[in-house]
């Protein structure tokens, strides 16, 4: 079974199965998006408002800086792939609970272990914390960081500032948009 089918069954299955109570206040589900055979995944946070209306990731302002800042790299929007620890937007943009991420945690497991990139950029610091607990954002952004999960073939994971902090934040903006230009950098040092 190719990657895409297999997502499509995987999403299919948790959209009835995720005990995620966001289900009950979003508008819609939001999917992960982009191509199944990507090498670099982007990992957001949640849904916002346009995302819940439009039901894709990362259409609204935030998407739109990142759209900007992947023009500056060689990637393409239509080569990566970019999902959220939650399926569902947290009602008037709050961050997702605890349980919530638990949630949903699983789901985005499978999910990373059908595309097997072979980096995952993590956008703010609750992506960042679902994999890395411990870490601090204002330490980790721009840096490698690597970790095995059971089951997952990708252990090399990238962490950035979320587009949606460091929109209306200039120095914030600096740093995100340097470290996002490192990442051809990044996957180049990964492959060899
Ligand atoms: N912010 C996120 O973290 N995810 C989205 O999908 C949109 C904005």
């Amino acid at each position: 079974m190719k990657k895409q089918e297999k997502l499509t069954e995987l999403n299919q299955k948790w959209m009835v199965e995720c005990v995620c109570k966001l289900r009950k206040t979003a508008k819609q589900v939001v999917l992960g998006d982009g191509s199944a055979e990507a090498e670099v995944v982007f990992i957001g946070e949640a849904p916002g408002r346009n995302e819940d209306e439009q039901g894709r990731p990362f259409v609204g302002a935030a998407g739109k800086f990142l759209n900007e800042m992947l023009e500056t790299t060689k990637l393409k929007r239509e080569d990566i792939y970019i999902t959220n620890i939650v399926k569902y937007r947290p009602p008037n943009n709050r961050d997702p609970l605890p349980e919530e991420k638990t949630a949903c945690r699983e789901w985005l497991l499978e999910e990373l272990k059908i595309i097997s990139p072979r980096l995952i950029v993590l956008l703010g610091r609750h992506a960042m914390n679902n994999f890395f607990p411990k870490e601090q954002i204002s330490q980790a952004h721009g840096k490698l960081l690597i970790k095995s999960f059971t089951g997952m073939p990708t252990k090399y994971f990238y962490a950035l500032y979320h587009p949606a902090a460091a929109l209306y934040d200039g120095s914030m903006r600096e740093v995100l948009m340097a470290d996002f230009k490192k990442i051809p950098k990044v996957l180049e040092k990964i492959k060899n």
